[in-house]
């Protein structure tokens, strides 16, 4: 939208619009660089994905500065910074706004050689950018929140709403393409014992860490997530129940062969998991009753011995002596 304001506005023959690269944990410094996320433009030199370091160049002085610079103004500053814009050519944009938002540049949009010139030009490309920063910064909130309402603050997975909701999103396209939707419900052995034992830091950290582990080794169609304290649910689309017992099984087998800290203090010398699997349509007609399914077969699970995987029983009727799913909201 901006970048169609600007080229409507002054049938300027290049505009771009560049935005503030978000940090990541890993590249803490990616805050530094503007990306270039939309161009309009009739000549090469910049392209759409091209970074463009904050306070290099005269986009990025504008950033840096937060100063809406015109052509005159850009040679002023090239002439008071003779070493800064050494290496740069003359200035290629006729004007430049900073998209500023709570004092804090989140991009730049510039225009070069317009082809209609309005007499506040620099001030209609700040209420441009202005405008442009308040819709960004929002959008951005937004999608925080977003990811943050459906990630397990804990272990960074997905939560019971966001599986519950991805679920009944999944069984319902299984049911109309004729597909299948398989899960994998498990859940750790003897962890009171753990937390018991070690302390609950220690346990928050092994659920860290299984997290990681099964996350690590699942497919990236699969949807991975805490379902509840110490209970976790794997979902696989398009799974059948042969494929997803092979898949569980080797979950179950990494987690037992992980070297948990204070694994020998468990009652079966190992951190381990039991888990039941169960198949849409094969085992339940909607979710819920997949997710019952799965229960009843990872308390079987648990009555065999622990540290197993077991199957649905196909056709079975939830029976009530199985540990309940927590079913208080669910309407997947
Ligand atoms: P079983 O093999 O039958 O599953 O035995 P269990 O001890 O794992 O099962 P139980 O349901 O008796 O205990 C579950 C424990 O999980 C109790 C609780 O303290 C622990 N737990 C649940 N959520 C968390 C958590 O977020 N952090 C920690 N550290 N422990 C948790
Ligand atoms: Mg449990
Ligand atoms: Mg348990």
């Amino acid at each position: 939208v901006m970048l169609n304001a600007m080229v409507r506005i002054f049938r300027a023959e290049q505009a771009v619009v560049l935005v503030r690269r978000r940090s990541t944990l890993s590249e803490p410094e990616r805050r530094n660089r503007l990306i270039v996320a939309a161009l309009a433009s009739s000549e090469r030199g910049l392209s759409v994905g091209a970074e463009i370091p904050i306070g290099e160049g005269h986009l990025g002085y504008v950033a840096e500065s937060r100063e809406v610079l015109d052509h005159q103004d850009f040679r002023k500053v090239m002439a008071d910074n003779p070493r800064r814009f050494d290496s740069a050519p003359g200035p290629l944009f006729s004007v430049a706004a900073p998209m500023v938002n709570d004092a804090e540049a989140l991009g730049v949009i510039a225009i070069a050689r317009p082809q209609r010139h309005h007499p506040q030009e620099k001030e209609m490309m700040q209420l441009i950018a202005s405008l442009g920063a308040i819709t960004w910064n929002n959008l951005t909130a937004y999608r925080d929140v977003k990811v943050a309402a459906d990630v397990d603050e804990l272990t960074g997975i997905f939560n019971k709403r966001a599986l519950k909701f991805r679920l009944s999103e999944l069984v319902y396209s299984a049911r109309q393409g004729g597909t299948r939707v398989s899960v994998f419900l498990f859940d750790i052995d003897h962890f009171k014992n753990y937390n018991d034992i070690n302390g609950h830091i220690a346990g928050d950290q092994a659920l860290r860490l299984l997290a990681q582990l099964v996350r690590d080794s699942v497919r990236a169609d699969d949807i991975f997530g805490r379902f509840g304290g110490e209970e976790f649910l794997l979902i696989m689309p398009g799974r059948s129940p042969a494929q997803a017992m092979s898949a569980a099984g080797n979950i179950r087998q990494r987690i037992a062969r992980y070297e948990f800290p204070f694994g020998d203090r468990q009652p079966m010398g190992r951190v381990t998991v039991s888990g039941g699997v169960a198949t849409f349509p094969d085992d339940a007609q909607d979710a819920v009753e997949l997710l019952l399914s799965a229960d009843n077969a990872l308390y079987r699970a648990k009555q065999a011995g622990r540290n197993k995987v077991i199957r649905a029983e196909t056709g079975l009727n939830p029976p009530t002596e199985a540990k309940s799913v927590d079913l208080d909201d669910t309407e997947v």
